[in-house]
Order: C-alpha cells, then structure tokens, then sequence
C-alpha cells in the first residue's frame, strides 16, 4: 500500500486524505492542531464555497451539512457611495446553490471521519526535520498548511505574484439576527469605490445559521482602522457602524444584530502569493504544496476553499493515475501545473476585484441589470472564474460578449 503524508488538516489537505483513503492509500495526516483546539478556537474565513467545490465533497460523501446549512441561491452586486446611491445595481439566482459551514465545526468533523476511514492523524507542529522524516518514510509527502510558517519552503514564484503587499485589510464577523432578504438568500456584495466591500452571506456556525459579514478595507482608507480594536465588542460594533457610512443600503438588514460568539471575529491582512509548488528539502528530498501553500489569493471574491477543494480532487486523480511510479519532481511539477490550468483564472479574477474595475468590467455590470441571462453567467462564475474568460478582461470580447446576450433576447 502506498504511504502518503500530508501536513495541514485544513480544506485542502482533509479532503485530500480523506479522498485517498476511499483509493486504499495509506494516509498520514499531521496537524498542529487538535479537533477540540480548532473547534474552540477563532473563525479562520467564511468559507463561501459553490457547487463544483461541494460536489468533490458530496463525491467522498464528506458534505454532512447538506440539510443544516442555508443555502447561498444567488448574487446581489451593487457599486454604490455613501449617500446610497446604487449606480450599478443588479441580481441573480445561481445554478445550484453554495454554502459556508464554518471550519470550526467541518474540519473537526472531518478529522474524526479521517480516523473513523482508517487515516492516521498526528498532532504535531511539522517543520523541516519533521518533513525529513516523512519524506524518508513516505511515498509521497504534501504540504497543505495553508498560511503557516513551514509553506516558506515554497519559493515565490515572482511572475505568476502580482502583487507584494497586502491590498485590502480584511474583517470577518460572525452574526445571528442579520435580517432575511426578501427574494432569495444570496451573496451580497457592495463596492464603495475607493473605499472597500462589504460581503455576506448565510453561514452554519456552532450556534446554528448565522450570516457572515466580510468588510474588504482599502489600506489607509476610512475603513482601514481595525488596528484599534480591542475586544469583539468594540470590533462587531465597529462592523455595523461601517456598513452604515458605507453601505447604507444594507443598514435596514443590520439593526438587529448581535455576535454569534466571542471568537467570531476575525481581522488581518494577506499578501496574494504564488508559490512554486516543489520544496527541496536539505537532504535532496523534495515535498510538494497544494492550495493556498501555493497559491494564496485575497478572499474578496471567496475562492480559497473552492481551490483547496478542486486542488484536493485533481490531486487525488493525478496521484492515482500515477500507479507505482516515483512522485518526483517531474510529477510534482506537472501536478500543480494542471492545478494552476485552473487556478489561474480565480487569481485573475480575484486580482482584477483589488484594483480599481476595468472599464469593460464596469460595462458588463451595468448590462447585468438590463439582461438577467448576462447576470446568470456573471453570478455563476464564483463557481467556475474560467467561465469569465476572455470577456471579462479585454474591452473588445467584452463589448462582443454583451451584443450577443442582446441578440438572444
Ligand atoms: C477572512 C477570510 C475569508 C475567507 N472567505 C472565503 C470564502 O468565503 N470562500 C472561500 O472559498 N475561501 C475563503 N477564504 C479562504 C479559505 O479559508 C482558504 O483558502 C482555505 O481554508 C484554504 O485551505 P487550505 O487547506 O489550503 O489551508 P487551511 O484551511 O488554512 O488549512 C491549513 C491547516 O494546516 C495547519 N498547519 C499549518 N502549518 C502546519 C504545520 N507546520 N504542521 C501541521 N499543521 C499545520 C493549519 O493549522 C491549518 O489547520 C477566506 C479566508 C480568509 C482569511
């Protein structure tokens, strides 16, 4: 039986265990975190994730939340200032619904499922010596620690990283009492231009279903002053009052609010970062990343754990589809080669959202509001971002893209 280690138990490296397992590998799974920690912890994301991503876990039969979780139907897009004006205004159901389970209850969750399969789970901070003696004993070994320090061993990849610097403080907090939309439950995002995003959606946390509100904040803007909180008091009250100055069309939802928890709040910042996917080891033996080890985006346009997801099942294939054959550094690299086939395009994506909109993007938004079909294929790239190409991105495909929607209708 082949031995696969792998270091991070977090979306991508679960469900990549956990995939394997049902394959008949033998799966170590060290994390640096026990179940109960993760469960006690702190929200890590809000975890967004859309039906392709969902359906690589309903395939290893890991999507327990299916019934529990309310469903995410669709996209709300609006660009708008602080005096609620909403120039660009526009709506649309998805093909299939999304949902957020937060990883605090999902990934302890999995952990158990990973040892109820017959998965060896290892607690234990892994660093270089550690992934020595994986790597010594192990066929393969995957790096899937997502922010942690030990994805260092990546290097930069500087042609593929737009960007060396955080572009957007970033705010997550957890709520109960958020009042229901009237049409249907959605992914809600508002663009202050110059001044940051404010996103939210439904979300299943310990406390049963909440909503999650995402504040994006420019750096040195009037949003960027989450440096002074200091307790999730001052930090959700903070959230409620910015969503007012700045997105005063979704103040009516937020008078009722209050936290689900303590640790539901979140601030930070992230660098978008593209890693080269082979670690070399002092030995000569080299380890390869997967996720957001290597490929690190913003979560303005919530994709990370969607990555993880789709990153976990070509993997699994590729490992698969490989035999008895060494996973060397050949392998390794057209691995995440194929990955990168993919996650280029929510890169795109998602650099394109931290800068301010190209012209054609602001046009095709604003044909969103006039044709409904426009806005389907819109609200249904946040589940697959290769459909936006090349439309999205160049003036002229662009212009071609929205003339046929206009002739179809
Ligand atoms: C504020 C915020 C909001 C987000 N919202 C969304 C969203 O709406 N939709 C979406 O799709 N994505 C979202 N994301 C991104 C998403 O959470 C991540 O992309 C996703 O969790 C990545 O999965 P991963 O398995 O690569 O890494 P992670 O989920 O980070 O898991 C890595 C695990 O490895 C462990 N680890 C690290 N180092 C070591 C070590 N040395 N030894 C052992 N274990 C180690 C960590 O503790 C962790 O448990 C958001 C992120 C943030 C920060």
């Amino acid at each position: 039986m082949r031995k696969i280690t792998i270091i991070g138990a977090g979306q991508g490296g679960l469900q990549l265990g956990i995939g394997l397992l049902s394959r008949g590998y033998d799966v170590t799974l060290v994390s640096n975190r026990t179940a109960e920690q993760i469960s006690q912890g702190r929200v890590m994301s809000s975890q967004s994730m859309y039906d392709m991503a969902v359906g690589y876990e309903r395939d290893l039969d890991l999507a327990f939340w299916d019934d529990a979780c309310p469903p995410i139907s669709g996209v709300h897009f609006r660009v708008g200032g602080s005096d609620g004006v909403t120039p660009i205004d526009w709506r649309s159901p998805m093909r299939a619904p999304g949902q957020s389970v937060d990883q605090r209850i999902k990934m302890p969750a999995w952990m158990a499922e990973f040892e109820r399969r017959g998965g060896h789970l290892v607690i234990a901070d892994a660093g270089v010596p550690d992934l020595e003696r994986y790597a010594a004993d192990a066929d393969l070994v995957i790096v899937a620690s997502g922010k942690g320090a030990v994805g260092a061993l990546f290097e930069r990849d500087a042609e593929r990283s737009q960007f060396d610097a955080p572009l957007r403080t970033v705010s997550l907090t957890y709520v109960h009492g958020m009042k229901p939309r009237e049409d249907f439950t959605a992914l809600n995002i508002s663009v202050n231009p110059g001044i940051g995003e404010y996103v939210n959606f439904p979300s299943l946390t310990h406390t049963g279903a909440c909503d999650i509100i995402n504040l994006e904040c420019i750096p040195g803007g009037p949003m960027d002053c989450w440096q002074e909180v200091d307790s999730p008091e001052a930090h959700f009250k903070l959230a409620v009052k910015l969503i007012r100055e700045f997105f005063p069309w979704e103040a009516d939802r937020c008078t009722d609010l209050r936290l689900t928890d303590a640790l539901g709040t979140l601030a930070g910042r992230i660098t978008p970062t593209v890693r080269r996917p082979v670690g070399k080891l002092p030995s000569g033996a080299v380890v390869l990343g997967m996720a957001d080890a290597l490929v690190l985006n913003d979560p303005i346009t919530g994709q990370g754990s969607n990555n993880a997801s789709k990153c976990a099942a070509l993997y699994m294939e590729a490992i698969v589809q490989h035999g008895d054959e060494a996973f060397d550094e050949a392998w390794m690299q057209a691995t995440f080669e194929a990955y990168w086939d993919y996650a280029k395009w929510v890169t795109r994506f998602t650099n394109t959202h931290l800068l301010p909109p190209p012209p054609q993007v602001l046009k095709i938004f604003g044909a969103c509001g006039e044709n409904p079909a426009l806005a389907a294929r819109v609200a249904n790239a946040f589940d697959d971002p290769r459909s936006l190409a090349p439309w999205y991105y160049d003036a002229a495909e662009a212009d071609r893209f929205i003339d046929s929607f206009a002739v179809a209708a």
